[in-house]
């Protein structure tokens, strides 16, 4: 079967044959039909060959770990999931630590030994390729009807796993929004309707934070280097959000934009622009970061005003990988809200749907347009 493949000891890429997993299933397991797998920037770094390891006696590494694929069998003893289902496979497996209390907990996005495996990243195989095989307690079943979007979940996780953590860290606390009685659609659900969240960066990451930070009620903000007018400036009114152009608005002049900043959502990888930004974080405010920045070497940052506001201003900063089952629940259910209240947006957020055969373009060239998407199916 076809597979994409990386070796990092010939620096080479490229479209394989390479052997189909065996027919017979362990307990547990089952096999999946992969249909659609996005590229990201991690899988670009994989392919410059700053990143990823492929698995232990392996020259070569599968990439791709943003999928979208169909039951095709289970083991006998399967019961999460049903032949015909739709689903996304989580990314990373645990750490065989004992005393690894996340991945002893199935939290291994929250591994404490660094000895986790990510699937299509760090020695294992990953998802760019026609038939894998798993276990069932990976697999999370996404509804028909998003069949033609489902590949958005795993970058959705990633906003997710950020906003479960910035409810639990804010109960230090009183920041619940008093519920509006017009507005049942958010009725149990956290609220955020009496903050400005401003998200860094309009990447695939970015846009989908913007949206699950939408959905649960933030007036959200995107700051991202377009210009006004731009297909992404548009997108992100579709959704009820406000653009600000990096190229008319300075970060420091983010508060005259916004007001007092509550949330800022990093998703650009950028760092000068991000310490800039959490010099202007409002009052209780809390900043994640989720991009992973190259090493472009020191850069001046007044670390005083930042740690005078930390203090003075009640601050939390924290950073965020990976994603675990809840997440993907969430984005399974987020997406779903998304495609019916924005359904032009979350799909203008699939910029291209290539033939596996033509992988070199997304993977190799210049990143053009927003998610770019191989299908294997
Ligand atoms: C993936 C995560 C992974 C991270 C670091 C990201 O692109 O979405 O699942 O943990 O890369 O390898």
């Amino acid at each position: 079967m076809k597979a994409i493949t990386v070796s990092p000891a010939t620096r080479s890429i490229s479209l394989q044959n390479v052997a189909e997993p065996a027919l017979r299933l362990e307990p547990g397991h089952v096999r999946v039909r992969i249909l659609d797998v996005g590229v990201c920037g991690t899988d670009r770094e994989i392919c410059c060959f700053d990143y990823g390891q492929p698995p232990t006696g392996s020259e070569h590494l599968v990439i791709g770990h943003e999928s979208l694929g169909e039951i095709l069998e289970i083991a006998p003893d399967v019961t999460r999931v049903k032949v015909g289902d739709l689903v996304v496979p989580t990314v990373r497996r645990p750490c065989p630590h004992d005393e690894c209390t996340a991945c002893g907990s199935s939290r291994q996005d929250f591994c404490y030994t660094g000895d986790f495996v990510e699937r299509g990243i760090k020695q294992a195989h990953g998802y760019m390729t026609e038939i894998i095989v798993d276990h069932e307690r990976y697999m999370n079943v996404v509804p028909k009807k998003l069949r033609d979007v489902g590949v958005l979940v795993e970058p959705l996780t990633i906003a997710e796993k950020a906003l479960e953590q910035i409810w639990q860290v804010q109960q230090r606390l009183p920041w619940a929004c008093p519920v509006l009685s017009d507005r049942s659609d958010r009725s149990g659900r956290n609220n955020g309707s009496c903050h400005r969240a401003v998200v860094l960066g309009a990447g695939p990451v970015g846009l989908l934070g913007a949206m699950a930070l939408a959905t649960a009620g933030f007036d959200t903000f995107v700051y991202s280097r377009e210009h006004h007018g731009s297909a992404k400036a548009r997108l992100v009114e579709c959704f009820g959000g406000h653009y600000i152009s990096a190229s008319d608005t300075a970060v420091k002049d983010l508060p005259r934009a916004v007001g007092s900043i509550d949330v800022v959502y990093e998703a650009a990888g950028a760092s000068g622009v991000a310490f800039d930004a959490m010099s202007v974080l409002g009052t209780n405010g809390i900043f994640v970061f989720t991009g992973v920045p190259g090493r472009k070497g020191p850069i001046p940052v007044d670390t005083d005003i930042l740690m005078r506001n930390l203090v003075l201003k009640n601050q939390v900063v924290f950073g965020t990988v990976n994603a675990g089952r809840s997440c993907f629940e969430s984005a399974v259910r987020d997406l779903g809200t998304f495609t019916e209240r924005w359904p032009d947006a979350v799909h203008s957020l699939i910029s291209s749907r290539r033939a596996v055969e033509d992988y070199r373009a997304p993977l190799l060239d210049r990143p053009e347009g927003i998610k770019n998407v191989l299908a294997f199916g």
